[in-house]
Protein backbone atom coordinates (compact mmCIF):
# COMPACT_ATOMS: atom_id res chain seq x y z
CA UNK A 1 0.00 0.00 0.00
CA UNK A 2 1.26 3.59 -1.00
CA UNK A 3 2.06 5.87 2.21
CA UNK A 4 -0.29 9.00 2.24
CA UNK A 5 1.06 12.02 1.19
CA UNK A 6 2.01 14.53 4.69
CA UNK A 7 -0.82 16.44 3.01
CA UNK A 8 -3.11 14.35 3.08
CA UNK A 9 -2.48 12.87 6.71
CA UNK A 10 -2.98 16.07 7.83
CA UNK A 11 -6.14 16.63 5.90
CA UNK A 12 -7.49 13.95 6.92
CA UNK A 13 -6.92 14.15 10.40
CA UNK A 14 -8.13 18.07 10.25
CA UNK A 15 -11.65 16.84 8.59
CA UNK A 16 -12.12 14.40 11.07
CA UNK A 17 -11.40 16.20 13.51
CA UNK A 18 -13.50 19.57 12.45
CA UNK A 19 -16.52 17.33 11.27
CA UNK A 20 -16.14 15.26 14.93
CA UNK A 21 -16.82 18.05 17.08
CA UNK A 22 -19.21 19.52 14.49
CA UNK A 23 -21.39 16.46 14.96
CA UNK A 24 -20.63 16.41 18.83
CA UNK A 25 -22.17 20.47 19.04
CA UNK A 26 -25.04 19.20 16.69
CA UNK A 27 -25.87 16.50 18.92
CA UNK A 28 -25.57 18.37 22.30
CA UNK A 29 -28.12 20.88 20.65
CA UNK A 30 -30.39 17.96 19.95
CA UNK A 31 -30.10 17.84 16.23
CA UNK A 32 -31.66 14.22 15.01
CA UNK A 33 -28.79 11.48 14.15
CA UNK A 34 -30.16 11.71 10.50
CA UNK A 35 -29.53 15.82 10.26
CA UNK A 36 -26.03 15.29 12.24
CA UNK A 37 -25.10 12.10 9.41
CA UNK A 38 -25.56 14.48 6.86
CA UNK A 39 -23.88 17.04 7.76
CA UNK A 40 -20.85 14.83 9.04
CA UNK A 41 -21.19 12.94 5.54
CA UNK A 42 -21.01 16.15 3.70
CA UNK A 43 -17.86 17.71 5.65
CA UNK A 44 -15.96 14.62 5.20
CA UNK A 45 -16.33 14.55 1.64
CA UNK A 46 -15.98 18.31 1.09
CA UNK A 47 -12.93 18.08 3.64
CA UNK A 48 -11.30 15.36 1.72
CA UNK A 49 -12.18 16.53 -2.21
CA UNK A 50 -10.46 19.60 -0.87
CA UNK A 51 -7.18 17.52 0.71
CA UNK A 52 -6.96 15.88 -2.79
CA UNK A 53 -6.77 19.10 -4.85
CA UNK A 54 -4.72 20.36 -2.17
CA UNK A 55 -2.28 17.26 -2.76
CA UNK A 56 -2.35 17.81 -6.70
CA UNK A 57 -0.86 20.55 -6.96
CA UNK A 58 1.78 20.39 -4.30
CA UNK A 59 2.77 17.29 -6.52
CA UNK A 60 2.44 18.05 -9.90
CA UNK A 61 4.41 19.54 -12.25
CA UNK A 62 2.93 21.84 -15.13
CA UNK A 63 4.90 22.64 -18.20
CA UNK A 64 3.30 25.04 -20.84
CA UNK A 65 4.24 25.88 -24.60
CA UNK A 66 5.10 29.21 -24.40
CA UNK A 67 3.87 30.00 -28.00
CA UNK A 68 1.65 32.85 -28.75
CA UNK A 69 -1.56 31.12 -28.75
CA UNK A 70 -0.19 27.86 -28.16
CA UNK A 71 -2.75 25.45 -25.54
CA UNK A 72 -0.05 22.90 -25.06
CA UNK A 73 0.78 22.43 -21.53
CA UNK A 74 1.39 18.84 -19.94
CA UNK A 75 1.08 17.47 -16.39
CA UNK A 76 3.02 15.44 -14.51
CA UNK A 77 3.24 14.57 -11.18
CA UNK A 78 6.59 14.74 -9.45
CA UNK A 79 7.56 10.78 -8.63
CA UNK A 80 8.74 10.33 -12.44
CA UNK A 81 12.14 10.37 -12.87
CA UNK A 82 14.52 13.78 -13.41
CA UNK A 83 15.08 12.58 -16.67
CA UNK A 84 11.37 11.49 -17.58
CA UNK A 85 10.45 15.39 -16.31
CA UNK A 86 13.21 16.94 -18.45
CA UNK A 87 11.61 15.19 -21.35
CA UNK A 88 8.18 16.04 -20.67
CA UNK A 89 9.43 19.62 -19.98
CA UNK A 90 10.93 19.65 -23.71
CA UNK A 91 8.01 18.28 -25.28
CA UNK A 92 5.74 20.78 -23.87
CA UNK A 93 8.15 23.84 -24.02
CA UNK A 94 9.69 23.36 -27.80
CA UNK A 95 6.73 24.89 -29.86
CA UNK A 96 7.90 22.60 -32.53
CA UNK A 97 7.91 19.24 -31.08
CA UNK A 98 4.58 19.43 -31.00
CA UNK A 99 3.28 21.78 -34.39
CA UNK A 100 0.31 23.31 -34.49
CA UNK A 101 -1.30 20.71 -32.39
CA UNK A 102 -2.49 23.31 -30.07
CA UNK A 103 -3.13 26.72 -32.17
ZN1 LIG B 1 3.18 25.05 -28.59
Amino acid sequence: MKMPHPIEAGGFVTTVTVAGFTAESLTDHGVSVLVVLAVLGSMLSAGMTLTDLIVKAATTEVYRCTAEGCQVEIRATRDHTPERLAVLKDMATDHVQHGSGGV
